[in-house]
């Protein structure tokens, strides 16, 4: 196993200055940066054997369909799913949420029926579900967050019925970093017979997670936010699930035979995966997953907690500030306010220093509701940030404090 303490050295962008100081980089919950091993893993598809995968009868076509299907089976293990199959590749987080809202709400789910979402959900994983609203008439219903950030578990409870069909929920908040009970939550849901989405871009890259113990019915994730490539996600979906959802996208690869009277349509993963997906994506995400794997998660998690711990030590320090999500279990985020400030004018004015921080409702605008602000100030974590860079976010805020008198 790698040491921890290392990683920085693996991504090069955080060598360089931005407005003539070295790269802060605490943007890590929009996107994380890329270490080396991704980078030259895309490279080397587009240098080496860059071919349209499958229905090949070449030599760089079956080499780039292998390496292909080789990610598929390293983030099937990495997230203990039980078959290959069972990883639908999506553009990310957000299509993963609709290809279930298109395929499964579309035809197992009618009027009056109801889904269950939660007040710190990102629009990723409100608006499909609106959108099945309008279109089949379900009822969407909310579980509602307390002063800390954290989901009201009784409500959740007193919401579930017969008519509850699906909830979907994220592992952990992007705008506050709550660690949500989804175990628990999928136990209660189960228990009604209805099915459950976990939405996991903020948590597979802080911890581990284990499909076939946490028995989600479906979970996506982005990797653009586990230290991969843009334009690649994943949906996990149970085989008999997905065996039962017609296909969303019509196209090439989906399809097992075509003819103008009737069309049909191929297995599992492919009946999801219509057209040319992003090979080269997929591929680099496959090493995302093989150079998150060369740490230890003991070593991972650990290293994260004592930074966010910190970063909360001394962040809590600072007069005037107010931190936003203060949920016991927590990923990642810290959010925040100083003051009067406006986030924006705290987010331009860091940057000056080169410190890249987040600002505004971070897409979960129910959150900002909540509270009654328009935005907040977050500065998010990954394994290659420092304390030292903890203390130039604090030395800044204090700068930024000074010239707002
Ligand atoms: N869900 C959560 C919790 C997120 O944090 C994000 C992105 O910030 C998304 C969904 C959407 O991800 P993507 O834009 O990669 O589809």
């Amino acid at each position: 196993m790698k040491d921890i303490n290392t990683a920085r050295t693996d991504f090069p962008i955080l060598a360089r200055e931005v407005n003539g100081k070295p790269l802060v980089y605490l943007d890590n919950a929009a996107t994380m940066q890329k270490p080396q091993a991704v980078i030259d893993a895309v490279s080397r598809v587009y240098t080496d054997y860059n071919s349209n995968i499958h229905r090949g009868t070449h030599f760089l076509s079956n080499v780039c369909t292998g390496e292909f299907e080789n990610a598929r089976e390293k983030i099937q293990k990495f997230i203990n799913a039980r078959n290959s199959y069972e990883i639908i590749f999506t553009r990310g987080t957000t299509e993963a949420i609709n290809l279930v809202a298109n395929t499964f709400g579309d035809n197992f789910l009618s009027e009056d029926d109801e889904v269950i979402v939660s007040e710190l959900e990102h629009h990723s994983n409100i608006v499909p579900w609106q959108l099945l609203r309008e279109r089949k008439g379900i009822k969407l219903k909310v579980i509602p967050l307390n002063e800390d950030g954290e989901l009201v578990l009784d409500e959740y409870y007193g919401m579930l019925n017969e008519k509850t069909r699906l909830v979907a929920v994220a592992h952990v908040s992007n705008a506050l970093g709550t660690v949500n009970p989804v175990k628990e939550i999928i136990e209660a849901a189960h228990k009604m017979n209805a099915k459950v989405l976990i939405d996991g871009a903020q948590a597979v890259h802080h911890f581990p997670v284990d499909m076939r113990e946490l028995d989600a019915d479906f979970y996506v994730f982005s990797g653009h936010k586990l230290y991969g490539p843009t334009g690649i996600g994943v949906l996990y979906g149970k085989e008999e699930l997905l065996n039962k959802m017609p296909p969303w996208h019509g196209g090439g690869e989906m399809i097992k035979n075509v003819t103008f009277e009737k069309t049909t349509y191929n297995e599992l993963p492919f009946r999801f995966e219509a057209g040319t997906p992003d090979y080269a994506g997929a591929i680099g995400l496959g090493a995302a997953v093989d150079y998150l794997s060369s740490y230890s998660w003991e070593d991972i998690v650990g290293y994260e907690k004592e930074l966010l711990d910190y970063a909360t030590e001394k962040l809590s320090a600072i007069d005037g500030l107010k931190i936003y999500g203060t949920a016991e279990k927590k990923s990642g985020v810290v959010s925040f306010l100083v003051g009067k400030i406006h986030p924006y004018d705290m987010g331009v004015m860091l940057d000056k220093l080169g410190i890249a921080v987040r600002t505004g409702h971070h897409c979960a605008q129910p959150v900002m509701d909540r509270y009654g602000i328009p935005g907040t100030v977050r500065a998010s974590f990954a394994i290659y940030n420092t304390k030292e860079e903890v203390d130039k976010l604090v030395d800044g805020i204090e700068k930024v404090k000074k010239i707002f008198g």
